[in-house]
């Protein structure tokens, strides 16, 4: 692991360039992704086309643009108001619930802002086979049906069979099978949803180029066109669904989010069938890498640019204006309360009774690892439940049936 940043850091391996057995496809949204990123100037938009955005009937890029902007700042209401239209036009009063469970923390990537990073001395876990099926088996008893795997970036701690097998076990407790793990090429997608997979979240953590650079400096992640392709690749191999992210805070989060939201609209576009989703989340603390609150704000990664509850709730309202049909996760980053009000406006997606530890849902796993990071919401899923049904919405496990 070592060796590996140490080469990439002193060879100055180029970000844009594959490393030897990353798949390269024929696809043009990168570019145009990037192109609008670069043209886009949050600052330069006015009241005016943000009343004139949400006048209409169906969104542009440009009115995206507009809902992002600083302009759109003091319409959050309004645009509240119609992005809870939209979501209960496409998704009625219902919210989905699911768990991501942590089963490696293993990572060879060296994300500064990351506590699983390989330069941080954390307790390293990875289950074995028992151990998942004993962790899976105590997530379904609480009710859900939804599960999202995740790994840290290492393939050789969690290959991809391992991968493979966490999905047939989890085939057997739930209905609906997630993967937040490392980016691999269509073939492994092939393969991890013959195993059982439904959908892929990547995060490409920021469109910033230049500061992505700066922030990966080892490791296969700091590829940045191959993360980028990562949907496109999932899709390819067979994937149902592809979740977008950025990690809001990393970089200007107004062309971070316009970016996000423009690749999964490129996505769409190409791939008709593809089932879409956002997840909204903000950079958060990480104990193990910052220690104090002041240490966090000296951070390296910090821009000093923190994302307020209110900008992320007009990032949410963005999405879901310009993309009325797609998901959206809210994230235990946030506070209850935040994810309460938010919960069957912009957000369809909730996750409950959640750890980002290794180990830590079932009584019989003794050893656990070390958490990513700290979440803000530590309901479990009853109370999730029945915050859901007291608000007049419809908690639902999953709404779909292989046939
Ligand atoms: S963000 Fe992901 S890839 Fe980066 S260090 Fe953390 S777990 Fe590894």
């Amino acid at each position: 692991m070592e060796k590996i940043m140490t080469e990439n850091q002193q060879e100055k391996i180029s970000h844009m360039e594959y490393m030897e057995g990353m798949e390269q496809i024929d696809s043009d949204i990168l570019e145009k992704v990037m192109e609008a990123r670069a043209g886009y100037q949050p600052e330069r938009y006015t009241g005016q086309e943000v009343k004139h955005a949400l006048a209409a009937e169906r969104r542009t890029p440009e009115d995206f643009a507009a809902f992002l902007s600083p302009a759109a700042e003091e319409f959050l209401e309004e645009m509240a108001e119609k992005a809870a239209e939209e979501t209960e036009k496409h998704f009625g009063s219902s919210v989905y619930l699911f768990t991501p469970l942590y089963i490696s923390n293993y990572c060879e990537n060296h994300c500064v802002y990351c506590g699983f990073n390989c330069r941080n001395q954390i307790h390293r876990m990875r289950l074995n086979q028992e151990e998942i099926e004993k962790e899976m088996a105590a997530i379904a008893g609480t009710g859900l049906e939804e599960i999202l795997i995740l790994t840290g970036e290492s393939r050789a701690k969690s290959d991809v069979h391992y991968i493979g097998e966490a999905c047939k076990i989890a085939g057997k407790y739930f209905k609906m099978v997630g993967l937040e793990v490392y980016p691999m090429n269509s073939e492994d997608y092939r393969y991890l949803q013959e195993c059982g997979a439904d959908y892929v979240t990547v995060f490409q953590e920021t469109y910033d180029s230049d500061k992505y650079e700066t922030l990966h400096p080892a490791g296969h992640k700091r590829v940045f066109p191959y993360r980028f392709h990562a949907q496109e690749r999932a899709l390819l191999g067979g994937m149902r669904g592809v979740a977008f992210g950025a990690l809001l805070g990393l970089s200007d989060f107004r062309k971070d989010a316009f970016a996000t939201g423009l690749h999964a609209y490129y996505i769409q576009r190409k791939y008709p069938y593809a089932e879409i989703s956002f997840s909204c989340p903000r950079l958060r603390p990480v104990t193990s890498l910052s220690g104090t609150e002041e240490h966090r704000f000296a951070a390296p990664w910090n821009t000093g640019t923190e994302v307020s509850e209110r900008q992320l709730l007009q990032i949410m309202c963005a999405y879901r204006l310009f993309l009325p049909f797609a998901g959206m996760t809210i994230s235990t980053r946030e506070r209850a309360e935040f994810r309460n009000h938010v919960a069957g406006k912009t957000a369809t997606k909730i996750s409950a009774g959640v750890s980002t530890g290794i180990g830590s849902h079932s009584d019989e796993v003794t050893e656990q690892g070390d958490s990513q990071f700290e979440i803000a919401d530590n309901r479990n899923v009853p109370e999730v439940v029945t915050a859901m049904k007291d608000m007049g919405l419809q908690p639902v496990m999953n709404d779909y049936v292989y046939v």
